[in-house]
């Protein structure tokens, strides 16, 4: 049987890719090739770009109000269609159904975020600054914006940035994770179902080749990239050297420190899902565990009895917890990390690396795993894995589990379970972190608020989400003016 070869979506209409570098689409929880993805050339890039540079014309005079409209179609398109959108998530991704409901209803939430753009894009004014003068500012769009988007959240992450650039009258590049570009091939079907003017929003598959050829083009103003560190580095030093606005979300490896006077009974299983959920690969997900004085020994005890209830298999089949991970080749490069565990003598205490699914024996499976003295310098410790391991690190205080935490390059995350308010408060402010969870695992912040990783999390100063996103995609023109 021959699998499709997805297409561009560019001016509007869905494109044939010429190019002669194809990939193909797995389930990773079945290994089935669903489809086969194009890595664009930088010419169909380029032809992209001129698209969404003629639309700009046209669509930075289309008013507020008329340009929200069309988000308000795309919110009802999507709202719709949200049950089958959830389920090609986790063909794409892996991730288990109620996983991809929630992130569904985020990627939602941000269009209504958007939908408010006519007030979040007001100017000000401020009258007599000198006699008879008034001095005010507009927010006015930029032109072309694109966004390079990662394989862990398909929908949710490229909605922290397209409906705001469009709705303050930019127009928009996505080019999704060739990891999993089939969820976002069935938005752009709703996209072209709620009839924006053609250029306004395109799609272009690809890898390297198409980023590099996005940087490189001049008609694009400003660049949205949530990738690995590495990578993140690489986009925004490159996008600067050519003058654009730039924010760039990187890695992660966040701490959860459970202090003595924890209530372990709620803890114990927010903490299971931080680190297990979506398979451990969020960037917001807890990998070190800091256990702090005595809490250690009841607290080991307890995560091992609750990862080992943990049932791994394919996230369309019901009473399923944990999926599978992206790719062969993610699973190898996590077993080797474990490997390194193991060599720099970390202790695994739960190991279920060789676990099978049976009805799958294609799909990327990895049980939960837990390593115990972890010492701080270890790699295991360090690096981001981006799987289902846990690794437990012993702070005599909450002095040592905040210097631990910030010795650490990253700082997208750190979470605390105490039941004190003063840990608590001093904790919040004393982490080099951007998303701080005070008993919540995963502190995700709702699309109201920026998304606001630091240190090697985070390259730019205006995050995804909520305000932030409008002033990125706005130039404020501050006008003086006098009438005779
Ligand atoms: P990745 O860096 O492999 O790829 C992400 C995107 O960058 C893809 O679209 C890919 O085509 C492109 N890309 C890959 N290599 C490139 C290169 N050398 N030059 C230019 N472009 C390149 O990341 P991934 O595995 O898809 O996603 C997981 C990573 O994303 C993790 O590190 C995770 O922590 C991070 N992430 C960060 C946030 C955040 O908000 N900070 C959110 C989600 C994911």
């Amino acid at each position: 049987m021959s699998v499709k070869k997805i297409k561009n979506y560019i001016n509007g209409q869905w494109v044939e890719s010429s190019s002669s570098r194809v990939l193909d689409v797995e389930n990773p929880g079945t290994g089935e090739i669903l489809a086969q993805v194009p890595l664009s050339t930088r010419q169909e890039v380029h032809k992209a770009v001129k698209a969404a540079k003629d639309a700009f014309s046209q669509w930075k005079e289309v008013t507020p109000t008329e340009r929200v409209g069309y988000l308000f179609k795309l919110k009802f398109l999507l709202e719709k269609n949200k049950e089958e959108l959830a389920r090609i998530i986790t063909q794409d991704h892996g991730k288990v159904i109620d996983d991809a409901r929630g992130e569904m209803k985020r990627a939602i939430e941000n269009v209504e975020m958007a939908i408010g753009t006519p007030s979040l894009m007001q100017g000000k004014i401020l009258q007599n600054v000198s006699k008879g003068i008034d001095e005010y500012f507009i927010r006015v769009p930029l032109g072309v914006f694109a966004a390079i988007a990662p394989f862990n959240f398909p929908a949710m992450i490229p909605f922290w940035f397209l409906p705001y650039a469009v709705a303050t009258g930019n127009t928009y590049i996505l080019k999704p994770s060739e990891q999993v570009p089939l969820t976002m091939k069935r938005v752009f079907e709703l996209i072209d179902e709620v009839g924006f003017p053609p250029g306004v929003l395109n799609l272009v598959n690809g890898d390297k080749v198409a980023v590099d050829a996005l940087i490189e083009n001049e008609d694009i103003v400003g660049i949205s990239s949530i990738t690995s560190t590495p990578v993140a580095e690489y986009i925004y030093h490159k996008a600067a050297e050519h003058n654009k606005r730039v924010q760039c979300g990187g890695g992660a490896k966040n701490s959860l420190v459970v202090m003595p006077d924890a209530d372990l009974e709620k803890t114990v299983p927010n903490i299971i899902d931080s680190v297990y959920g979506n398979t451990g690969q969020r960037c917001l997900a807890g990998a070190n565990v800091i256990a702090v004085g005595e809490v250690y020994a009841e607290l080991k005890k307890r995560l091992v009895e609750s990862a080992k209830k943990i049932k791994v298999g394919y996230g369309l089949d019901k009473s399923i917890t944990m999926g599978p991970v992206i790719s062969q080749k993610a699973k190898e490069k996590i077993l080797s990390y474990i490997d390194k565990g193991l060599e720099q003598g970390a202790k695994l205490i739960l190991d279920r690396r060789s676990i099978r699914v049976k009805e799958y024996p294609q799909g990327h499976y990895l049980g939960p795993c837990i390593f115990d003295e972890v010492k701080q310098e270890m790699v295991i410790a360090c690096d981001e894995i981006f799987g289902p391991v846990m690794t437990i690190i012993k702070a005599k205080d909450l002095d040592e589990a905040i210097e631990i935490i910030n010795r650490g390059p990253h700082g997208n995350a750190a979470m605390i379970y105490t039941t004190n308010g003063k840990s608590a408060r001093e904790f919040s402010l004393r982490v080099d972190c951007g998303n701080i969870g005070i008993q919540i695992g995963l502190p995700a912040p709702v699309a109201y608020f920026p998304f606001v990783g630091m240190k090697k999390s985070f390259f730019g100063d205006l995050h995804g989400q909520g305000q932030d996103a409008v002033d990125f995609f706005t130039h404020k023109k501050v006008i003086i003016s006098r009438w005779w």
